[in-house]
């Protein structure tokens, strides 16, 4: 029998007290980053800049760039050992700033459609990259420490959820093409609606499936003033969207969590002309996929059905925008991260935290190779405005992801979405940890 060695409570902190760079440098790239956003498939700015960084933190990182748009992972190899992957987002939010902060975006750009939109960092994508990019240089500099080898992936597009299955249908783990080297376990992290300092995540579902459709309702168009001619398109949508609301409160059971909202309805464009087709835009949140796969019957249902009773002309077309998966955390991985969490953040980690109707498409990355992934979230508000906001019953003026006001403390946050990757990676590759 070997030498049995006892990780002492502190290894975690131990190492990341000695090798933890002075983050002043990650403050200002941070900075950087939240000032210069780019939309979702159009990041070539962030990830060139991604890659710049890389190069200068080391020659031993294998950087391939380019995947599935501008992804990209860098690998480190560092001797015997498991194989981990650490994942970053990195696109920001056609949202216009309005933080008033000194580094707030004034950015704009043109995206998929050729529409001038601004661009802000609404979602902390800014954080998540500035981390692990600091937890990468932490990583090099302990490289005594540890052994195995850690891919860190820089995944864009999340925002429209199609980044991380844009990158594995690119070949991101196919050996002929990225060859990313198949990881034991796939990890990530998001910044949250918690205080800053804090960290939480659950075993099981953690993040609901999102899947948003357009709906196009047909009618035949014709003068206001002669409505029995015509078949109108508003009408029938108007009951759609009546009717589905009756999904959540009339068939998901009361103890089962769902979202139908419907997010757009367009139709016709003057008083006096019936339009001859109406659009709704839907988005639909579930955390079971037995009820996701209900709740989108019900919604075909309802279109067929209230389509028909309206003498609709043609059948509505029901075209997927978007779809986000269920976010399940792995149970054996997560109980493994909420140890180590547990013990390099004491009681600001919770290791039992709510789940929540956002969605992430982090997931892919490990579903589609069927290995264990584990996702948790760190906060990133300011704790006095935050405990005074939630005491005083002012929660919800709390501004969170996606909102122009979003605007998290630097302090502690990075340092914490430092800590965690490097907390996590430690665990599977940490020499004190065998
Ligand atoms: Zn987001
Ligand atoms: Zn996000």
């Amino acid at each position: 029998m070997g030498e049995v060695r006892v990780a002492k409570s502190s290894s975690f902190s131990s190492v990341i007290d000695k090798y933890r760079p002075k983050l002043e440098q990650y403050e200002e790239l941070y900075k950087h980053y939240h000032a210069n956003g780019e939309l979702s498939t159009q990041e070539k700015e962030t990830a060139a800049s991604i890659t710049e960084h890389l190069k200068k933190l080391s020659s031993d990182f294998d950087i391939r760039t380019g995947i599935g748009g501008h992804g990209q992972i860098a690998i480190l190899k560092n001797g015997e050992g498991k194989t981990i992957l650490l994942r970053a987002d990195i696109d920001a939010l056609p949202v216009a700033e309005k933080t008033g902060l000194p580094y707030a975006s004034k950015k704009t750009q043109l995206d998929v459609d050729g529409v001038v939109k601004p661009v802000m960092h609404a979602c902390g994508h800014d954080f998540h990259i500035t981390s692990l990019l600091a937890a990468a240089e932490t990583l090099i500099a302990a490289q005594a420490e540890w052994s195995g080898t850690i891919v860190f992936l820089f995944q864009p597009a999340e925002e429209r959820g199609c980044g991380a299955q844009a990158m594995v249908d690119d070949g991101l783990y196919d050996a002929k093409k990225h060859a990313c080297p198949i990881p034991d376990v796939v990890l990530g992290q998001h910044v949250f609606p918690l205080q800053a300092g804090k960290t939480g995540l659950k075993p099981g579902p953690l993040m609901s499936a999102a899947d948003s459709f357009k709906i196009t309702i047909y009618g035949s168009g014709g003068h206001g003033s002669m409505p029995h001619m015509t078949i109108d398109p508003v009408v029938i949508a108007s009951h759609v969207v009546v009717r589905l609301q009756t999904i959540v409160s009339r068939e998901v059971p009361p103890d089962e969590t769902a979202v139908v909202t419907v997010g757009a309805l367009n139709a016709g464009s003057t008083e006096n002309v019936i339009s001859d087709e109406a659009i709704i835009k839907i988005n639909i949140r579930s955390v079971s996929a037995e009820w996701r796969e209900k709740i989108l019957a019900s919604v075909r249902r309802i279109v067929k059905a209230e389509t028909l009773a309206g003498n609709s002309p043609k059948e509505a077309t029901i075209e997927p925008t978007s779809s986000f998966p269920l976010t399940i955390n792995d149970a054996e991985t997560a109980g493994i991260i909420n140890k180590s969490f547990t013990e390099h953040f004491g009681d600001q980690h919770d290791p039992a935290i709510k789940n929540v109707l956002g969605s992430e498409d982090f997931g892919i990355l490990g579903s589609y190779i069927d290995r264990p992934y584990c996702f948790w979230f760190f906060g990133g508000h300011d704790r006095a405005i935050f405990d005074e906001k939630t005491k005083s019953g002012q929660g919800h003026t709390i501004p969170v992801n996606h909102s122009p006001f979003f605007a998290p403390v630097i302090q502690p946050t990075l340092t914490t979405g430092v800590d965690a990757l490097v907390v996590a990676a430690l665990t599977y590759l940490g020499k004190d940890r065998k």
